[in-house]
């Protein structure tokens, strides 16, 4: 069965070469969020041509966090290692046609013409040097032993006119471009060349990436169409920048997805913050996929800089921890939970501390709360208690003695016995039984906790 011509095809496009992080998961989520809101199909594509940079390990990690992400992809993944029979057709066509040329150049001569060129005040592109050579030069130049790059005759007059859906219309001087690398000196297929031809035959119609390749899309577009190809509509997305404007590379968006997955981080909350980075919308409160979906629209992309707020981050993530199911919760602390917790208290400690922490990590003081040792307050916890005095904790004590865990019974003893009401007595007993001022409720905390180590805790303040 072929698409109709309107359905929207998109595709995410990762190169191999490193683990994906925030911004390569916003890339792919917008894609899948476009073809998904008008049911279209989003396609998987790996650019691995270069084989000295791409590594396996790292196409199975992206694989596994697009399904972590939940956007799964549609049909046959496509590797571009495996597509060299479909590269050599398009080189073979473009070398008829005179298109592309063997440049013999070696890095360290295109190094010195670009720095030149740069010194003179002019912006680099390549200087032409092997743009007219005959069958002789090229023999000699074969003969030192130089490997030679294809590259593509960019023509001498004319533009490149395009409308980008984020930056609107673009329009490039050819005489701007210089002639580039379509095949590298090993053979293989360059990333503009791979790219565009891919697009083109896996029937792509709009590709939504990363402003910095913005630049590349006019020469892309020449590609096709000396290839006869149909170009894809592209949208050049905002980068994405820290909250104070430096480059995401630092701190918190350095992190790859695989290290916030470990952290717990929930890819809801994750999609939800993503959503709203460089995309402007209406859309309130925490959205399912489908419902981002629905919402998607490229007329809301923006151009200015997206900021990644870790702290907007955790305000998804905590809502998406409150939604957790009672399983899922207990899931997703299990990393944390001592293996040897019954099962019943495992169940008990997820549900009392799952509204109160943001990361799995976050149970550990509650662990200690509730079988360990209490930790010790905080300076204001410390003037409270002692405020409070031994004879306050006497009678907290008499009253957990006289009425176990029954929370209720015991605040009541404890205000009939000191006259104490409000947080005078609540706190006090918080810091006490727990070591902090905040927390889960003290109810089912205290039954998780138990009477013995509950009055062990008051009894040594009140001796005190
Ligand atoms: N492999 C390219 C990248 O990861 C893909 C760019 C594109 O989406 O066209 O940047
Ligand atoms: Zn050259």
């Amino acid at each position: 069965m072929t698409d109709a011509p309107t359905t929207t095809v998109t595709r995410f496009a990762p190169s191999p070469s490193g683990e994906l992080h925030l911004g390569n998961a916003r890339t792919a989520l917008f894609n899948y969020l476009l073809a998904k809101r008008s049911g279209g199909r989003f396609l998987l594509r790996i650019e691995d041509t270069d084989a000295e940079r791409s590594k396996p390990e790292y196409t199975a990690q992206l694989k596994a966090d697009l399904q972590w992400l939940g956007l799964p992809w549609d049909g046959e993944i496509v590797e571009q290692s495996r597509r060299g029979a479909v590269y050599a057709e398009a080189f073979a066509k473009l070398e008829q046609a005179g298109r592309v040329y063997p440049c013999y150049c070696t890095p360290l001569e295109i190094e010195v013409s670009r720095k030149t060129q740069l010194a003179a005040g002019r912006p680099p592109r390549y200087a032409g040097t092997c743009r007219n050579l005959d069958a002789h030069q090229r023999a000699s130049r074969l003969a030192e032993g130089r490997k030679p790059t294809l590259r593509f005759r960019v023509p001498e007059g004319g533009r490149v006119e395009f409308v980008d859906l984020v930056h609107g219309e673009q329009v490039f001087d050819c005489a701007d471009i210089g002639d580039f690398i379509v095949q590298r000196a090993d053979g293989s297929a360059a990333f503009f060349f791979s790219n565009v031809i891919d697009d083109a035959l896996t029937g792509v119609t709009t590709v939504l990436r990363g402003e910095d390749h913005l630049s590349n899309t006019p020469r892309q577009l020449l590609l096709a169409m000396a290839l006869e190809l149909k170009a894809p509509t592209y949208g050049h997305l905002s980068l994405i920048t820290s909250a104070d404007g430096s480059p995401l590379s630092k701190r918190f968006g350095a992190k790859s997805l695989r290290q916030l997955r470990e952290s717990g981080y929930l890819p809801i909350a994750l999609n939800n913050h993503l959503f709203r980075l460089g995309h402007s919308s209406e859309l309130h409160g925490l959205q399912s996929l489908e419902a981002l979906a629905t919402a998607f629209d490229t007329s809301h992309l923006v151009r200015s800089p997206a900021r990644f707020d870790p702290v907007q981050l955790e305000v998804w993530q905590r809502d998406a921890v409150h939604r957790l199911s009672p399983d899922a919760a207990l899931e997703w602390m299990k990393p944390h939970l001592p293996s040897s917790l019954a099962p019943e208290a495992a169940r008990e400690f997820v549900a009392v501390t799952q509204a109160n922490v943001v990361l799995p990590a976050e149970i550990e003081p509650w662990l200690a709360v509730a079988f360990g040792e209490v930790p010790p307050p905080d300076a204001e916890g410390a003037a409270l208690m002692s405020a409070a005095g031994p004879e306050f904790f006497a009678a907290a004590a008499a009253a957990v003695r006289a009425n176990g865990t029954d929370w209720k019974a015991i605040t009541q003893a404890v205000r009939d016995a000191t006259g104490r009401k409000g947080p005078e007595l609540f706190k006090p007993l918080r810091y006490a039984l727990t070591g902090q001022g905040h927390g889960p409720e003290l109810a089912p905390l205290l039954k998780l906790m138990g009477a013995p180590r509950a009055l062990q805790r008051l009894e040594r303040l009140a001796a005190a």
